[in-house]
């Protein structure tokens, strides 16, 4: 399927009344970009895009990927470091082909740099139906950050995420779900949080700003409780879709 379809608008409208079409979640390490997307995914019926998740796939299924790229890929995520933009931008064409895509998606983690942003915007100008992308920046104050990185765990096994100060699990360490030993992502240590701030805010920041320029953009207070960010997120989607 050609990029031209990505994101296309059908007949077939969502309970709100509105497709939603490609949403960008924007916001530093543990803003809350993946809890938000996986609301929106379950709400809207669109999948979450996650290139985070994409690339730790290639640490759970090692057999699928070439080894000593996917290890220096490993290596670079593991420091706090960018993944370089050819590779990003062909890992998400891939995954914007996919047929699940059509009525939209959200977009979590990408774009990351300015040139990202810029190479999605000609992907955008050159689709022929799709419609325009929103972008919501979840804002997140430092000490809520550095909270939500350094408490957070998760289940290797069903990928549920908990954190030990607001959301532990029942049993101290195991996942509710499936009762595997929870883990910790090896870039959630407090050391690679402020590489990855620093990243953000070098790196992302400008896209933020790219963005906010346009007419769909929206900020979220992202310090409240996850369903009243939810609820802005949503406000802001339905009022720039329309
Ligand atoms: P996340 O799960 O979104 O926090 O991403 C984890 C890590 O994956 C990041 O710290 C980067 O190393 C890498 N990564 C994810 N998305 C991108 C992107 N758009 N560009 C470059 N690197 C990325």
């Amino acid at each position: 399927m050609p990029v031209a379809e990505m994101g296309t608008g059908t007949a077939t409208s969502t309970r709100k009344g509105i497709v939603p079409g490609p949403i960008l979640l924007l916001g530093a390490p543990g803003a809350g970009k993946g809890t938000q997307a996986k609301i929106l995914m379950a709400d809207w019926s669109i999948p979450q895009i996650s290139t985070g998740d994409l690339l730790r796939d290639m640490r759970r299924h090692p057999e699928k990927n070439i080894t000593s790229v996917g290890h220096q890929i490993l290596e670079m995520m593991d420091a706090g470091h960018l993944v370089p933009d050819e590779m990003m931008q062909e890992i998400i064409l891939d995954r914007l082909r996919q047929q699940d895509t059509k009525r939209g998606y959200v977009l979590d983690g990408f774009p990351r740099t300015l040139s990202q942003a810029e190479w999605l915007d000609e992907q955008m100008a050159e689709a022929i139906k799709t419609l325009p992308v929103i972008a919501v920046s979840i804002r997140v104050s430092y000490t809520g950050l550095l909270r939500r990185i350094i408490g957070r765990r998760y289940c290797p096994t069903c990928a549920r995420i908990f954190n030990i100060y607001s959301h532990s699990p029942e049993q101290e360490i195991h996942c509710d779900a499936d009762g595997t030993a929870l883990t910790q992502r090896p870039d959630d240590t407090e050391e690679v949080f402020t590489e990855r701030l620093r990243t953000y805010e070098e790196m992302t920041t400008p896209v933020v700003a790219h963005y906010h320029a346009t007419t769909r953009f929206a900020e979220v207070n992202g310090d409240l409780p996850a369903e009243e960010t939810n609820r802005a997120i949503i406000d802001a989607i339905v009022r720039l879709r329309n």
